[in-house]
C-alpha cells in the first residue's frame, strides 16, 4: 500500500475486503499503487459527511470560502514538485506537462477566489411595467456534488470543478479515474496542509461502479462528469431518471482549419503543439488538420521538419513528449493507425509503437495524410499523438468538412485575413474556438468551457460555470409604495 492508500483508508474508513486496483507507471510498467474500489455503502458513508459538512460551509460568507480557496492554491503552488512527481508517475506525462498542470489550476483558482463572491452576488433584475416591485437573482449552493474525473489531465480536471463547486458554497465527493487516483489523493492532502474543513472535499477511489454509486445516490444533487462520450451518456440517462442536473465536458475530434494565406510557419508549430503535448491525451487536441490545397506540400514538409526535434522519452532524458497513459488507450491508437495503413492512408511521420522503450507504452508522434473521411483516425477521437490531415479547396469546404463530426468541443482558424478567419469561425459549430491559435483558450479563467453536440453540455469556468454549480432563486419584493391594489380578488370590473 502507497501512502496515498492508507490516508484513503484511515480517513475515509474503506473495509479491508474491498477489491483493489493496481497502478502501474506506464513509461517505465513499474508498480506504484494500489487503491480500493468503494462500492455503494462506503461510497454513501462519505457523501453523508459531505451532506453534513455542506450545511456549514454554505453558510460561510462567499469571501470567506475564497479565503479558503486561496490558502489552497498557494498550498499547491508551494508544494507543485511533489504533485508533479505524482502526475507523472501515474501518466507518464513530460515534466512540462505536469507543470502545465499546476499554473492552469493556480489560474482558474486565482479567478474564483477574486471575482467568485462578485458573481455570488445577488443580481438586481428589471421589474418592467411593476413599478412598486424590487427583483433579484440569488445564487443558492446546491449541497454536494459529484465530480467524476478521467486520467488525461488528474489534476486539473478534479481540482478545477472543486474549485468552482467549493466557491459556489457545495461540497464535493470527488471520484478520479481508476488510471490517477494518486494525483486527486495527493490534492486531498493538499487540501488538508492548506487546513480547508472537514469533509469538504472528499475523495472515493474506484471504477465505474464508484461512480455510478455516486450518481445513483439522491444525496448528490449535481453530477460534474469529464470523460468519455459514452459513460456521459449513461451519466445522463440515470440523471434523466432522477431529474438530477448534469455538467458532461465529453470528447471531441478537434479541426485546426489552415487557410491559403495563414502562416505557416507558425501554424505548424501550433499543430505539433496542440497534437503532440500530452502524448495528444487531450480533449481539445488537434486530431485534424484540414489544410488548403495551395499550401498542402509546403505545409506537410515544415511539419516533417519540425517533428523530428520532438524528443520521446522517459522523465530522465527532459522529453517533449510522454507515454500513453495506459494500454487500454495504447491499444485504440494503433487500432486507428492501423487502420489507417490498411485502408491506404499516407503515413508521412512516425506510424508505429517506440520500441526503444519495451516497457514502456510509447508511440511515435504520427501525421497520417487521409483520403478517406470514414477512417477512424478521422472520424473517431484517437487521444494519441496522432494528427490526421485532408485538404479543401474553399472556405465553404473546410467549414463543411469541419462541422462534420458528432463532436464539438474546439477548433481553430488560421488565416493572416482576421476578417475571413472570424467569418469562418462563426460558423463552426464547436463551444471553443481559437483564431490563430490552438486549445489556448482553456487557460482563460474568464472564459466559459465546454462543448456542443455530443461534446458535452453545459460550461465550466468563467461566471457561466461558477452558476452552473449553483441554484437560482428569482426573488420579487413589493415596495409597499403603491397605493392602487393590482390583480387581487375580487377581479374589478374595469381593468
Ligand atoms: P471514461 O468515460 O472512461 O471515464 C471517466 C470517469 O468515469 C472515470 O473516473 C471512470 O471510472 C468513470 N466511470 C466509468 N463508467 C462509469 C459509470 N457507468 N458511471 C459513473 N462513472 C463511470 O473516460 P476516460 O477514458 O477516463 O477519459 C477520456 C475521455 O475524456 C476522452 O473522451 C476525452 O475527450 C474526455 N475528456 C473531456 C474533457 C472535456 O473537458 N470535454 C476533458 C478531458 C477529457
Amino acid at each position: 500500500m502507497n501512502a496515498g492508500t492508507v490516508e484513503t483508508a484511515e480517513r475515509h474508513r474503506v473495509a479491508a475486503n474491498l477489491e483493489e486496483f493496481i497502478n502501474r507507471n506506464p513509461a517505465t510498467g513499474e508498480e506504484i499503487g494500489r487503491h480500493p474500489v468503494l462500492m455503494a455503502g462506503e461510497v454513501e458513508a462519505l457523501l453523508e459527511r459531505a451532506e453534513k459538512a455542506s450545511v456549514s460551509w454554505g453558510a460561510l460568507p462567499a469571501k470567506e470560502r475564497a479565503k479558503h480557496l486561496r490558502r489552497f492554491r498557494k498550498q499547491i503552488v508551494r508544494d507543485m514538485d511533489e504533485i508533479v512527481d505524482t502526475i507523472c508517475a501515474e501518466t507518464g506525462k513530460t515534466k512540462m506537462d505536469g507543470v502545465f498542470e499546476i499554473f492552469t489550476v493556480a489560474e482558474h483558482v486565482k479567478y474564483m477566489e477574486k471575482y467568485g463572491a462578485a458573481y455570488l452576488k445577488d443580481e438586481p433584475r428589471s421589474t418592467g411595467l411593476y413599478k412598486n416591485k424590487k427583483a433579484w437573482v440569488t445564487f443558492q449552493p446546491k449541497g454536494v456534488i459529484g465530480i467524476i474525473s478521467p486520467w488525461n489531465y488528474p489534476f486539473i480536471l478534479t481540482a478545477g470543478p472543486i474549485a468552482q463547486a467549493l466557491m459556489a458554497g457545495n461540497t464535493v465527493v470527488v471520484k478520479p479515474s481508476e488510471v490517477t487516483p494518486a494525483t486527486t489523493l495527493k490534492m486531498r492532502e493538499i487540501a488538508d496542509r492548506a487546513g480547508l474543513p472537514a469533509d469538504v472535499f472528499l475523495v472515493a477511489t474506484g471504477d465505474g461502479r464508484t461512480g455510478q454509486a455516486i450518481v445513483e445516490s439522491p444525496r448528490t444533487k449535481m453530477i460534474c462528469f469529464t470523460g468519455s462520450t459514452a459513460t456521459g451518456r449513461k451519466i445522463a440517462e440515470i440523471c434523466g431518471r432522477m431529474l438530477k442536473p448534469v455538467l458532461l465536458e465529453l470528447g471531441g475530434k478537434d479541426p485546426m482549419i489552415v487557410l491559403d494565406d495563414a502562416p505557416l510557419e507558425r501554424a505548424t508549430h501550433a499543430a505539433l503543439w496542440g497534437g503532440m503535448s500530452n502524448s495528444g491525451q487531450t480533449c481539445i487536441s488537434v486530431e485534424r488538420v484540414l489544410v488548403h490545397e495551395k499550401v498542402k506540400d509546403r505545409f506537410i514538409e515544415l511539419l516533417q521538419k519540425n517533428i523530428v526535434n520532438l524528443k520521446q522519452g522517459v522523465q530522465s532524458e527532459h522529453p517533449s513528449v510522454g507515454s500513453m497513459a495506459f494500454d487500454k488507450q495504447l491499444g485504440i491508437v494503433l487500432d486507428h493507425i492501423d487502420e489507417a495503413k490498411s485502408k491506404g492512408a499516407r503515413i508521412v511521420a512516425g506510424g508505429n509503437r517506440n520500441v526503444r522503450y519495451p516497457r514502456g507504452l510509447f508511440i511515435e508522434p504520427t501525421i497520417v495524410v487521409v483520403n478517406d473521411s470514414n477512417l477512424k483516425v478521422w472520424k473517431d477521437e484517437t487521444f494519441g499523438p496522432v494528427i490526421a490531415l485532408r485538404t479543401f479547396s474553399t472556405d465553404a469546404e473546410a467549414i463543411d468538412m469541419a462541422n462534420d463530426s458528432v463532436y464539438g468541443l474546439n477548433g481553430s482558424v488560421w488565416s493572416k485575413n482576421k476578417g475571413r478567419a472570424r467569418k469562418i469561425a462563426r460558423q463552426i459549430r464547436s463551444g471553443c474556438l481559437c483564431i490563430n491559435d490552438v486549445m489556448a483558450n482553456y487557460i482563460l479563467s474568464d472564459l466559459p468551457f465546454g462543448g456542443q453536440k455530443e461534446s458535452g453540455m453545459g460550461r465550466v469556468y468563467g461566471r457561466e460555470g461558477l452558476r452552473a454549480f449553483t441554484d437560482l432563486q428569482s426573488v420579487m419584493e413589493d415596495r409597499f409604495t403603491m397605493t392602487r391594489e393590482l390583480w387581487w380578488f375580487p377581479y374589478s370590473e374595469k381593468i
